[in-house]
């Protein structure tokens, strides 16, 4: 297959700039340039989008996203090690990649985007599900984002898509399938990355639903969920009591058993949960 772009193949922009991968900022990097052209893909056509990449490293998906056709990508990486090579990207793409050095749970990314918005990267795993649930959680809905293509440790993909009654259920599952369409797309070795991680990885799409499956306010659902997989293993009656004193009737208002355990309960019966609180 052709080179996607006239820079020079991964391996060797690495060599060239000793970036040795460190574990504390999650480095684990893709250098196979078919690879990320696949993930980049994943996510439909860029060229009406700007995309947010978030911890871009040697850039190898970076590339991939310009390469098919991102009308710009903001990326933004902690390692002050990795500029230069972005920059060398940047000049082979004219105005096209936007580079901010600084950290991705402070940066504010709004300033610097323009609609529509297209979130497409390959996490560190340290801060992913932390950026994933504020990017799900906003105080106003839609958010700023139309779709998010997410590469994740395939444990934590499972979790995102997972269905009631699986040991997988959870909070996850339920902040994204509350507001968006969420499937695994992608599964990957550890041998994909270098240095190879000792799970397998995954991509995951979502894309956002205009309004939430069922109504519910947001930090409520979000605040009862929370304390419901606090305790998986306890009936609702008791894992939810310090919810509301009638706990039990409340339960049974919105349908729900109380001796029920949180991961038989579906989507809508949490927000029914919710809004039968907020009657208060
Ligand atoms: N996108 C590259 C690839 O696919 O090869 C690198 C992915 S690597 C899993 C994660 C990247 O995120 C690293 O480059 C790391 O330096 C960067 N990173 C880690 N913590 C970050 C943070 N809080 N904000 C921005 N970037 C971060």
């Amino acid at each position: 297959m052709a080179a996607i772009d006239n820079l020079p193949p991964l391996r060797e922009v690495i060599a060239t700039h000793g970036l040795s991968a460190k574990k504390a900022l999650g480095q684990n990097f893709l250098l196979d340039l078919n690879l990320t052209a696949k993930i980049a893909r994943q996510a439909g056509d860029l060229s009406q989008s700007d995309i947010l990449e978030v911890g871009p490293g040697p850039g190898g998906l970076t590339r991939a996203l310009l390469a098919e056709g991102a009308r710009r990508v903001l990326a933004v990486e902690k390692d002050a090690r990795c500029l230069p090579i972005l920059e060398e990207i940047s000049a082979t793409y004219p105005n096209r990649l936007h580079i901010i050095h600084g950290d991705a749970l402070e940066v504010d990314v709004l300033a610097h985007l323009t609609p529509p918005v297209r979130v497409i990267a390959n996490l560190p795993y340290n801060v992913g599900t932390e950026l994933l649930v504020r990017w799900l959680t906003p105080p106003v809905w839609p958010p700023f984002w139309g779709s998010l293509t997410l590469m994740f440790q395939r444990e934590v993909a499972e979790r995102i898509v997972a269905q009631p009654g699986s040991k997988a259920y959870g909070r996850l599952a339920l902040l994204s399938q509350w507001r968006c369409n969420a499937r695994i797309v992608m599964d990957l070795p550890p041998e994909a990355f270098v240095p190879a991680p000792k799970v397998r990885s995954a991509v995951v799409h979502l894309t956002r639903l205009d309004k939430p499956r069922f109504e519910a306010d947001a930090a409520l659902l979000s605040r009862i969920v929370a304390m419901a997989f606090n305790q998986r293993r306890k009936m609702l009656r008791s894992s939810l009591k310090a919810l509301a004193p009638d706990i039990q009737d409340r339960l049974l208002a919105a349908g729900i058993s109380p001796t029920e355990r949180a991961e038989q309960i579906s989507l809508e019966g949490f927000c029914a949960l919710a809004r039968e609180i907020a009657r208060t």
